[in-house]
């Protein structure tokens, strides 16, 4: 058993409270390499903002949890050195069972995700119910899901999606004792959210459902995922050199923006990352087929990733200079 304050990391608790007053959201990035975890540290120490490092349980397989552990402890580390311990979390994204979110919990991490939404109401709440319950003997603070987000990503995948249904949240968030939930107000996961021409519109998000939300449970922490906005410039570049991306639009950060002002306090954003690092290293293989060292590919990526992550702190989630440093 590893505590997460052993490794110096921090739950969502008052970084959420701290977000609800101040009127922004907490950037969610996803990592599976070093590459990626470098990126959210430097651009998340460079803008001064706290920020939450999410595994999913792909991602726990890919890079090895005893590993996960110490890059985490790692990422705390490197802040401190660069001059700025901003605060972090390491937060399981998408946990399916009570084994994993227990497992994860066990290894460190300070906040856990249990997404029963795919389940039956009742069930859903029972497995909740019983993460919360272990979580908090061990103070990490633990985010619900209720409704289905459309869209593929990782071992997440829906056929149907639907919108949060407003008469299970009061229920859902004073039964389970969650500290945050997840709702779907029409984004999506993965990069492939709408299929749209041109110059078409993506039908917007539905704030009057948000608003709603917000009514039944006044300051409760709200969490978006599938908040990519797949940048029409990054899908082009990748398709100029040698992809075949098709085209696909996201949610405008102009939405996002409006969502983080609001009780929205933690916005999931993996598949613009995804798609800035694949662009750059495509550009790396095409304008310089001789290379092969994998610094001369990665090295790129990474630093379209940390560009990346510094406008959606600073431009999108409002959380730049947002760090409370204790004394
Ligand atoms: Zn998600």
């Amino acid at each position: 058993m590893v505590h997460y304050r052993e490794l110096g990391l921090v739950n969502t608790r008052e970084l959420f409270r701290q977000a609800m007053a101040g009127g922004y959201a907490l950037p969610a990035f996803n990592f599976n390499n070093l590459e990626q975890l470098q990126a959210i540290v430097t651009a998340a120490v460079d803008t001064r903002s706290p920020v939450i490092l999410q595994v999913s349980k792909g991602a726990r397989q890919y890079a090895n949890q005893i590993l996960l552990q110490y890059l985490a402890k790692g990422a705390v580390n490197m802040a401190q050195e660069m001059g700025c311990a901003i605060p972090i979390v390491l937060h399981l994204d998408h946990g399916d069972s009570f084994a994993l979110a227990r497992s994860c919990i066990e290894t460190g991490f300070s906040s856990v995700m249990i997404d029963g939404s795919h389940l039956a109401y009742e069930d859903n709440v029972n497995l909740t119910k019983q993460v919360v319950m272990f979580a908090h003997g061990h103070d990490v603070t633990v985010e619900g899901e209720l409704g289905v987000l459309a869209g593929i990503e990782d071992e997440v995948a829906a056929e149907r999606s639907h919108y949060t249904r407003l008469e299970e949240v009061e229920d859902f968030v004073g039964r389970t004792g969650v500290g945050s939930l997840a709702i779907s107000i029409g984004t999506s996961h993965g990069a492939y959210k709408f299929k749209v021409k041109a110059g078409e519109d993506v039908p917007p998000l539905r704030f009057d459902i948000l608003e709603e939300v917000e009514r039944r449970i006044p300051g409760f922490p709200i969490v978006l995922h599938g908040a990519s906005s797949v940048p029409r410039n990054i899908v082009e570049e990748i398709n100029r050199y040698g992809g075949k991306l098709e085209d696909t639009a996201g949610i405008p950060e102009e939405q996002l923006r409006r969502a983080a002002k609001s009780a929205v306090c933690k916005i999931n954003i993996d598949s613009d990352g995804r798609l800035a690092l694949t662009a750059a290293i495509r550009k790396v293989f095409a304008e310089h087929p001789e290379e092969f060292d994998p610094r001369k590919y990665l090295g790129p990526g990474r630093d379209a990733l940390v560009e990346l992550y510094k406008h959606k702190i600073t431009h999108v989630l409002g959380s730049a200079g947002k760090v409370v440093l204790p004394g």
